[in-house]
């Protein structure tokens, strides 16, 4: 097995996630930019023979999962064709997606052997979604979750939990465990340029587990060796809740993630100030191992290099990152 995945913790990345696309249908306040946004020109991304290529020498080296991601993956104009074309490499394949293009993707996503998606949802009430999304879309998202579960799809639902937005919902999120064999993951809010962090609208691991446990027994789920998410069972409940500690508590020291934007840029870590341009060295015709290679050597120990677990000493603006959408999460 070739080492050049691996960085200097020895930490091998065999999970990479590919954004498709920094185009998006939804407009989520804590992932766009506030400032008005350009989309990158199609030109400018990576084409599909491309992605690829590119994806298939991540696999040589030892990628044995791709997430694919953005934006918002299912709005590119040829994301069937690459979701078709991924699935024949030997890696499990699967998606991140607001939930807003289910129903067309579902014979496709069949097809294609993914088992097992993650949907983002932050609230049960319409109306905050609206607010939270700038569009009309509640209904669709949650009739599409309840569609993939009915076709037995593994189906995790992100949340995203703001103080003062939406952590009056926690325990409605778990109730609906109760019934439905859906996976909810909460996670804590995170800084990127331009989304209005503040340390004070984190609520934390902790005070997840305080407000829920406060209402049910909840018991704790083993989890695999680099989870992301810390896991937990209701006794009687057809689905579970996790929580995905990035601020408080955070899982660098067992990363295996690695991420390529749909630019063509490699970040090692989702807060590395730094990336590696792969696609235009890739368009020259270079053997881009080398640039793979040192991009992973140079990953810092936790979280980008740029703060540490005491969070509430954030400054978010003088952290050096792209906006999430632009990342792919
Ligand atoms: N459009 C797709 C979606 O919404 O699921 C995929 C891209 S989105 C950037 C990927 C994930 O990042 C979503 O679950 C989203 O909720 C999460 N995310 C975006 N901004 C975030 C933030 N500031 N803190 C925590 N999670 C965030
Ligand atoms: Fe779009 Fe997903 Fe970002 Fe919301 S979280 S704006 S759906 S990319």
């Amino acid at each position: 097995m070739s080492t050049i995945l691996t960085d200097n913790y020895n930490r091998f990345h065999d999970y990479l996630r590919i954004s498709l696309t920094d185009n998006c249908n939804l407009r989520c306040f804590y992932c766009m930019p506030e400032e008005s946004y350009e989309f990158t020109p199609a030109s400018r991304l990576m084409q599909a023979d491309e992605l690829f290529s590119i994806a298939k020498l991540f696999v040589d080296l030892g990628v044995k999962k791709i997430r694919l991601t953005g934006g918002e993956p299912l709005v590119r104009k040829d994301a069937g064709a690459i979701i078709r074309q991924l699935a024949t490499l030997p890696v499990e394949l699967t998606l991140t997606t607001n939930g807003t293009r289910i129903a067309q993707f579902l014979p496709l996503l069949k097809e294609s052997g993914v088992k097992s998606l993650n949907i983002s949802l932050d609230t049960l009430k319409p109306e905050r979604f609206s607010v939270i999304t700038r569009r009309d879309q509640f209904q669709v998202v949650y009739d599409s979750i309840h569609q993939l579960m009915e076709q037995n799809f593994h189906v995790k639902v992100n949340v995203v939990v703001m103080k003062g937005m939406n952590e009056d919902e926690l325990l409605d999120f778990v109730v609906w465990t109760k019934s439905s064999p859906v996976h909810v993951r909460f996670i804590e809010f995170m800084p990127f340029s331009g989304n209005r962090w503040t340390s004070n609208k984190v609520l934390t691991w902790q005070e997840i587990l305080e407000i829920v446990g406060n209402e049910y027994p909840i018991v704790p789920i083993a989890g695999a060796a680099h989870d992301t998410a810390k896991k937990y069972h209701i006794p009687g409940h057809a689905g579970s809740f996790a929580i995905i500690s990035t601020m408080s508590n955070n899982f660098c020291s067992t990363c295996n993630r690695i991420r390529l934007t749909a630019d063509g840029k490699l970040k090692n870590c989702l807060f590395s100030s730094s990336e590696t341009d792969l696609l235009t060295p890739f368009r020259k015709g270079m053997d881009i191992k080398p640039l793979i290679e040192k991009n992973i050597r140079s990953k810092k120990k936790e979280l980008g290099g740029q703060f540490t677990q005491d969070f509430e000493k954030i400054e978010a603006t003088e952290l050096t990152n792209r906006s999430m959408i632009t990342i792919g999460g």
